[in-house]
């Protein structure tokens, strides 16, 4: 379970689909949302988008592995496609955010990485968040003090990485998912493997 957490602007979004579709080994856990779907996006692809009724069934069957309120609107991680992809063997790359991040850790910390993204400064973050241009001074404050509010959570992560170059960035990432999966104890089937070279 690899995790990817990051103010907005740090460039997560970009990071996440590029490992999407180069490592074909790894799958996006696709969450529940009950925020409106934006523009460009794809229900079943980027959520499931469903309405705050809906959600709070899914609470309440126990059908998140995690969920959470993300600035005033709710998101959850699906427990049952999860579960059986991990079983048979899948890595999955979760986009949340802090408090969901601690919810997997508790629940099942030897099999989780998480990494965090930062922005290399202030300013240039001000800049990525304001660069649509259209946006009010009003909007533009209200994004920062979220980030704010995320950036404060880095102390929460095994890896935290400082995206100042999108190609550099990746590369760092992807060398920390090639690393943790070369755990030892996540290899599975080393023992026969390691017997197999000894005979
Ligand atoms: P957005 O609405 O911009 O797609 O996402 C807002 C925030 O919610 C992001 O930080 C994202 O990582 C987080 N998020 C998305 N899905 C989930 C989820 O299933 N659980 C939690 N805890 N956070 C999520």
């Amino acid at each position: 379970m690899f995790i990817l957490s990051s103010p907005s602007g740090a460039g997560k979004t970009t990071i996440a689909r590029r490992i999407l579709a180069e490592d074909g080994a790894i799958r996006l856990s696709v969450s529940y949302t009950t925020r409106p779907i934006r523009p460009g996006e794809q229900e079943g692809r980027d959520y499931f988008f469903v309405d705050r009724q809906e959600f709070d069934r899914k609470v309440e069957a126990g059908e998140f592995i995690e969920w959470a309120e993300v600035f005033g609107h709710f998101y959850g991680t699906p427990k049952a496609e999860i579960k059986a992809g991990l079983k048979a063997g899948h890595d999955y790359l979760f986009d949340i955010d802090w408090q969901g991040t601690q919810q997997l850790y508790q629940r099942m910390e030897v099999d989780v990485v998480r990494v965090f993204l930062l922005p290399p400064s202030i300013g240039e973050l001000e800049r990525r968040l304001s660069s649509r241009g259209t946006d009010s001074a009003d909007v533009v404050a209200q994004r920062m003090a979220r980030a704010r509010s995320e950036i404060s959570h880095w102390d929460g992560y095994d890896y935290v990485v400082v995206n100042d170059d999108i190609d550099l960035c990746f590369a760092k990432v992807t060398g920390i998912l090639e690393a943790e999966r070369m755990r030892r104890a996540r290899q599975t089937g080393l023992v026969d493997f390691v017997r197999e070279l000894m005979r």
